[in-house]
């Protein structure tokens, strides 16, 4: 009675529990649940029915064996749900069941079945039922294998089985002896294991139990080297008994012996090909990209060396260039322009999908055997032995098709390549002799000239040649001097003054830098300061001008020679914004120079919005949340979406001065500014026009509501000094600024 009782509130337990801890999926624990039922009205039968003969003795057993097979189904649907069937786990668990099959049919069943005075079936059943939870504990252990750490949950639910296998093992015992019914002590078993098993559903870790993980990779492992070698020595073990035996225990061992042997023999064939598919697959993604699966950076390289080392070397002097006709190796390398823009505007999976397709379509025009490598985010090269000639006619084949609209999610875009192209012919030839051509040298040359063609505009290829390094070491001297006058204190800062339209009234200035080089004298930001981009040392640049630029403010507001609305505003480019440390370093230099937020306009390029990152955009929000305004830099020029306007935290914009200079003769010029004021002024941002020169652009642009200006028609940027006398030491301070040029929306 008491095991019944156990048994129904195990079986309540496993249909409620898991619905209440949200396991999932549930019908595992409704087939447990549904087993637990089978076996109470088998143990319930079963004092009766093995009083019984005929087809009546079996009806005990016709619960309870459905029982096991529902309980498996269970444990497989648990297995499953983790997603950790895998084949040599099921090897294994079979070599177990055939050595755990051969004890108990010799051992128990066998002996069982021998005695007289009912069915053998019975006897036989009854001898099986070890094996049954043999079979259940390897399904469980199949769990454990697949698990580091042991949930509640599963250790209820294991020791619930074992004691199973426990009670059955002393019935089997006792049948064979002659008994098919105990006492209460045999009971007890089965007490215990209803109530581990009812606990396992309830306690909350049962979620955990179909949790699909992560499959942990399979090795020898001591623990499985113990559960399988005793169940291959079980035949062996077994040898003496069936020795004295009839041919039916020798059958059987024979058959167990033959079948353990096959499973090994399955496993180790099964390890051998999963090594070899392993090895394999470890090869092919160390030398392939996983998103177009063409071949990597690494493999290019091996294969430009070995094109390399089937041409004659080039000519060792630079006179001798090698004939244009004579095959020799080319690289072409290819990048996508706007491949950016495509990415921010539709997100990172139609990216993928663009470059998967432009992937396609190279491997499609360029003919084998040449290699089509992908070499970064949207580069990619190509590498082959030919003419010039023919690699022209090939580039002029890509630029084509890849030029082709690429459907991407809801849109079409036209994506162009830029190219570089290099080959160890002529373009070769003047590069120093001595220097013998490497895949890395031609990768690196091929890669300056795509550089090149990108300059000179989208969508165009361009052949290497040897006065591009000349560029390249001047940018390399530039950058050389540059440091060394950051270093030395020779940079300087000019001010622009930024005026009212109409009355000409200071109510700001730019700071822009000024570099006079020794040796080649002032050089344009408009030059180096792109080097310092690319070099990193614009950082250190930036760092300077806002510091001077403070350094500046905060003398003139000391002398009272600036109103508390007077701005400055400070070019930052968009490699200072991926500083995530640059709002702090803003306003430590804001509070050491005491000058406050509201006094500095942050300069920023329309291309700071396009390509923002993550990092970028929590460095503009913070830059912004500190009080700091910022404008968007010669607005227009770029892409000027007003999403962009909308999804970045800017104040105000800078009408390009190459709309400025048609305003009076281009009407088109005139459009797009009262588009941009329009806009603007629906978006609440200020609105700034550069580059004024002449009083009729200066009338236009009044006209179309632009009310604050910048340009030479009142001056050209001057030093700290000429702009303290000019624009501060004469002027009378206005009573009130009326206008609040960077605005403050
Ligand atoms: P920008 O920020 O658009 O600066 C305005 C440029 O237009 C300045 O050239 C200025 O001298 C020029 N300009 C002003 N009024 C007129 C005009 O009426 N007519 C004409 N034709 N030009 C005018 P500058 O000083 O050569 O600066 C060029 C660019 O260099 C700047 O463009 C800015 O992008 C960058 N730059 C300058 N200083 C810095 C700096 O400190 N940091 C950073 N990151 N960039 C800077
Ligand atoms: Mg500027
Ligand atoms: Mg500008």
């Amino acid at each position: 009675m008491p095991f019944a009782v156990m048994a129904l509130a195990a079986v309540a337990a496993m249909l409620a529990a898991p619905r209440l801890h949200h396991a999932s999926p549930q019908h595992p624990w409704y087939l447990l649940g549904a087993a637990g039922a089978a076996f109470l009205v088998g143990a319930l039968l079963r004092p009766w029915s093995v009083e019984r003969t005929g087809w009546q003795a079996l009806l005990g057993d016709a619960f309870t064996v459905p029982g096991y097979l529902l309980m498996a189904l269970s444990l497989v649907g648990l297995l499953v749900a983790r997603g950790s069937l895998q084949r040599h786990a099921i090897i294994d668990g079979l070599i177990v069941c055939v050595g755990a099959a051969l004890a108990t049919t010799l051992l128990l069943a066998l002996p069982a079945a021998s005695i007289d005075g009912r069915p053998p079936v019975v006897s036989v059943l009854a001898g099986l039922y070890p094996l049954f939870d043999v079979v259940l504990v390897l399904l469980l252990v199949s769990l454990a294998f697949t698990t580091t750490g042991r949930r509640p949950a599963y250790v209820l639910l294991l020791s619930g089985i074992l004691l199973l296998l426990a009670g059955d093992l002393v019935y089997a015992i006792i049948g064979a002896a002659g008994h098919l019914t105990g006492g209460r002590i045999i009971d007890v078993p089965f007490l215990l294991s209803c109530t581990a098993i009812g606990a396992a559903a309830l306690h909350p870790s049962v979620a955990d139990l179909t949790r699909a993980t992560a499959v942990p990779v399979q090795t020898w492992s001591v623990r499985r080297l113990l559960v399988i070698v005793p169940a291959m020595l079980v035949p062996f073990a077994l040898i003496p008994l069936v020795a004295h035996e009839g041919g039916a225990e020798r059958l059987v061992l024979a058959g167990g012996g033959v079948a353990m042997v096959a499973l090994l023999v399955g496993r180790a064939v099964a390890a051998v090909r999963d090594y070899a598919a392993a090895q394999l697959k470890s090869e092919h993604q160390a030398t392939h990209d996983p998103l177009t699966g063409l071949p990597n950076r690494l493999m290019l390289a091996r294969e430009i060396s070995r094109l390399l080392s089937t041409v004659p070397p080039p000519p060792s002097t630079s006179g001798a260039a090698r004939a244009v006709g004579e095959p020799a190796v080319w690289v072409l390398f290819l990048d996508l322009d706007g491949f950016k823009l495509v990415n921010d505007s539709w997100g990172h999976e139609a990216g993928d999908h663009l470059l998967v397709e432009v992937a396609r379509r190279l491997r499609d025009t360029v003919p084998e055997p040449a290699m089509v490598a992908r070499v970064g985010g949207d580069e990619f090269v190509v590498a082959r032995l030919g003419t010039r000639d023919e690699t022209v006619t090939l580039v002029e084949r890509i630029m084509e098709r890849l030029s082709a609209p690429v459907q991407v999610i809801s849109a079409e875009v036209v994506i162009t390549p830029s190219i570089g192209v290099v080959g160890t012919t002529a373009g070769m030839a003047p590069v120093p002799a001595v220097a013998a051509v490497t895949a890395e040298a031609l990768m690196r040359d091929a890669d300056t000239a795509m550089y090149r063609a990108k300059s000179d505009g989208r969508g165009r290829w361009t052949e290497f040649d040897a006065s591009m390094h000349e560029r390249v070491r001047e940018r390399v001297e530039i950058e050389l001097a540059l440091r060394q006058s950051l270093a030395t204190g020779q940079l300087r800062l000019a001010f622009q003054p930024i005026v009212e339209l109409t009355s000409g009234e200071l109510v700001g200035a730019e700071a822009l830098i000024r570099w006079s080089d020794p040796v080649r004298g002032p050089i344009s930001p408009a030059v180096f300061i792109p080097i310092a981009e690319d070099s990193g040392l614009i950082a250190a640049i930036g760092r300077w001008v806002l510091d001077e630029t403070l350094r500046q403010v905060a003398a003139w507001r000391a002398e009272d020679l600036v109103g508390p609305d007077f701005w400055v505003s400070v070019n930052v480019s968009p490699r200072q914004l991926r500083d995530p440390t640059l709002p702090g370093k803003v306003s430590e230099a804001l509070e050491r120079w005491e000058v406050p937020h509201t006094s500095v306009v942050l300069e920023i390029t329309e291309s700071v919005m396009i390509d923002a990152s993550t990092v970028t955009d929590q460095v503009l929000f913070d830059l912004r949340r500190l009080g700091v305004k910022m404008v968007v830099d010669d607005f227009g020029t770029g892409f000027s979406a007003l999403g962009y306007l909308r999804r970045h935290p800017v104040t105000g914009v800078k009408i390009d001065r190459s709309f400025v200079d048609g305003l009076g003769t281009d009407a088109e010029d005139e459009e797009i500014v009262r588009a941009v004021v329009a806009m603007s002024t629906a978006l609440k941002l200020t609105v700034v026009a550069e580059g004024v020169e002449t009083p009729t652009q200066q009338d236009v642009l009044s006209t179309l509501g632009v009310t604050v200006g910048q340009g030479h028609l009142w001056s050209a940027p001057v030093s700290a000094e000429e702009f303290t006398e000019r624009w501060l030491a004469l002027a009378v301070l206005p009573e009130k600024t009326t206008q609040d040029a960077a605005g403050s929306s």
